[in-house]
């Protein structure tokens, strides 16, 4: 087996063509040319401080892409270095996520807490150079210290303290002698340096938090920039992808392996973020919501987690071509949910098992239709492949149909039902409008119609065209099922422009979750979590992973499944309509 099935990272074709055409691939290009790499090594390195989002998924499929692409290899590595912060179930819930992304880190999964014992004796030994020192201001008072982009910062009078005085306060504050906020570990740079990343930043701090991995064994934690690029290097990594709000950091990055003296160089190279229209992705605020509870958690199908995309029904494989699609670059910008939307039904549509559910029902009876009658109809499971099969649904005298499917006046180029009008019923029969009633407040509650024996299963021969075609459920055998319809979340556009004196919950959509009831054909009953449906002209949809309860699952028969519905739950949410409103964007 190459090292790239190995990888188990799925390639797809739009994959393929960026191979030679993003900035990244064109650097590591370069670098394998140029011999300063012989091997490619990535990582993808998240802080196990919440769930996952939709941009991460960007950068794992980057980090791994990149490697599988030239056959390197990706690590996972939890940048683990805030005690106060960080969880196990989150490092679980990470570990889960990128393996449904489709992406494998094997055996190399590291934890940058692996490495506090290397990192500290190597804080000693800079030490030793005379390039760091122990810190006795307040963080207050070394943020008013550090200056501003046209102010240099004000030298610490720490700064002088002698070599030994340091190795002394920095075992001390590991030994725990000092309180929190007591003392900082300092690198030694340049308090004048134009980039303010370089005025001698924080090195290590004090903390007594119990740590998820270490326990009780450190008190001295350090800071994102000492860790991320000695990790790096001990892992051999070749390239240290990230983001651009690290793109100031990476002097430091260089800093402190020149300080070292460490042989092996990782290359950090920044790409822009992902920014979704409507969409949070911050997982500060994410977990507020949570907290909050302002939704049902993490996993809420509202949330833009890959837990919520993957309970709303997204599938890996339409985020992957997502992501991809969207690119890689250097510049800001904010891709539209419709794009996302489209991946997903393009996806979908290719696999998503049709079946005929009415979500606002009222009843069509068919008044030619004798009461005691009723036919099993073959209908097929998914035009677009052939080899799928049909299934049995079962016709009957009078059955559900949608309330937008019926029109009291017909205007023009109106297909579907209306006194007078033909349409079919899907895999059945044509049938025409000849009555409907209405309810004391005036709405309709009944169709009426007749049928046509000799049109089912396509015309009657006289070249009639009937041009609608609605889908129906027999009310003899239909299931109640509860539709979840979600949309945005936010009400706003972009949420990292929060207008002054407003906070992003000011825009939390209250109308984000709509319920309905609507009526199943009996097949569904049997669906299974992790399928995707599509109901016919209604959109897609997929079963709850929490709240759905098969009938098989509740341990009923298909027969026995009427009238004991309360065993079952038939849960499904609409993972997205079917309305496409990104390609029409696109071709502007
Ligand atoms: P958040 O601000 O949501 O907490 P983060 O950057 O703090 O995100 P990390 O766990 O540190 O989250 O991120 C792991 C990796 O994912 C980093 O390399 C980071 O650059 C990348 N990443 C995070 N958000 C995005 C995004 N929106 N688009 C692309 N990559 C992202
Ligand atoms: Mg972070």
């Amino acid at each position: 087996m190459s090292q790239h099935e190995d990888a188990n990272s799925p390639k797809t074709s739009e994959d393929s063509l960026k191979t030679a055409t993003d900035f990244i691939r064109s650097k590591v290009k370069e670098d394998l040319g140029s011999g300063r790499f012989t091997t490619i090594k990535t990582r993808f390195p998240p802080e196990p401080n919440g769930y996952l989002h939709i941009g991460h998924a960007k950068a794992i499929c980057t980090d791994f892409g990149v490697a599988r692409d030239f056959d390197g290899l990706c690590n996972l590595r939890f940048d683990d270095t805030n005690p106060s912060k960080e969880e196990q179930e989150y490092v679980d819930n990470i570990m889960f996520d990128v393996r449904w992304l489709g992406f494998d880190w094997q055996d190399r999964l590291y934890y940058a807490s692996d490495y506090f014992a290397q990192l500290y004796e190597w804080a000693v030994l800079i030490i030793k150079k005379g390039l760091a020192y122990v810190e006795d201001l307040s963080s207050d008072e070394i943020s008013k210290g550090r200056g501003t982009p046209t102010e240099a910062g004000i030298e610490s009078a720490c700064r002088w303290r002698s070599i030994e005085e340091n190795l002394s306060l920095f075992e001390g504050m590991k030994n725990g002698e000092f309180g929190e906020g007591k003392h900082v570990l300092r690198a030694k740079i340049d308090m004048g340096h134009s980039n303010l990343t370089m005025r001698d930043p924080v090195m290590y701090r004090i903390k007594f938090d119990e740590h998820h991995r270490t326990g009780k064994t450190w008190c001295i934690y350090p800071m994102y920039d000492w860790a991320h690029g000695q990790s790096d290097a001990i892992e051999g990594v070749s390239h240290s992808l990230c983001t651009l709000e690290f793109e100031n950091h990476r002097p430091l990055y260089e800093w402190y392996l020149e300080a070292i003296g460490l042989e092996h160089r990782p290359r950090q190279i920044e790409f822009s973020r992902l920014n979704l229209s409507y969409t949070m992705m911050s997982k500060r605020k994410l977990l507020e919501l949570v907290e909050l509870g302002l939704v049902a958690g993490w996993d809420d199908p509202r949330m833009p987690t890959l837990s919520g995309l993957r309970r709303r029904g997204y599938s890996p494989e339409a985020i992957r071509e997502f992501v991809t699609a969207a690119g890689l670059s250097r510049s800001e910008g904010m891709i539209e949910l419709a794009m996302l939307e489209y991946f997903v039904r393009q996806d979908l549509n290719k696999r998503a098992m049709r079946v005929m559910v009415v979500s606002d029902p009222i009843k069509l009876i068919i008044t030619n239709y004798p009461a005691d009658q009723s036919e099993w109809m073959q209908t097929e499971n998914l035009p677009e492949d052939k080899n799928a099969g049909t299934r049995p649904v079962r016709f009957s005298r009078e059955l559900w149909i949608e309330r937008e499917d019926f029109k009291e006046v017909a205007e023009k180029k109106w297909f579907r039902l209306a006194p007078g009008a033909v349409v079919r019923l899907k895999s059945a029969y044509y049938v025409t409008c000849t009555n409907f009633k209405k309810d004391a407040g005036g709405a309709v509650v009944e169709v009426h119609a007749s049928y046509e024996p000799e049109s089912l299963g396509g015309g009657t021969g006289d070249g009639r065209k009937v041009k609608g075609t609605i889908h129906w459920v027999s009310c003899a055998s239909a299931l109640d099922v509860e539709l979840r319809q979600y949309t945005t979340l936010f009400t706003l556009e972009d949420l990292n422009q929060i207008p002054e004196g407003k906070d992003y919950k000011d825009f939390i959509n209250t109308e984000s979750l709509s319920v309905l009831h609507g009526k199943a054909e009996l097949w569904l009953g049997q669906a299974r979590v992790g399928d995707y449906y599509q109901f016919m002209r209604q959109g897609y949809y997929v079963p709850d992973s929490k709240d759905y309860v098969s009938y098989t699952e509740a341990g009923l028969g298909l027969a026995e499944a009427q009238g004991k519905k309360n065993q079952a739950a038939l849960v499904f949410n609409r993972t997205v309509s079917l309305k496409d409103t990104w390609s029409k964007l696109a071709a502007k």
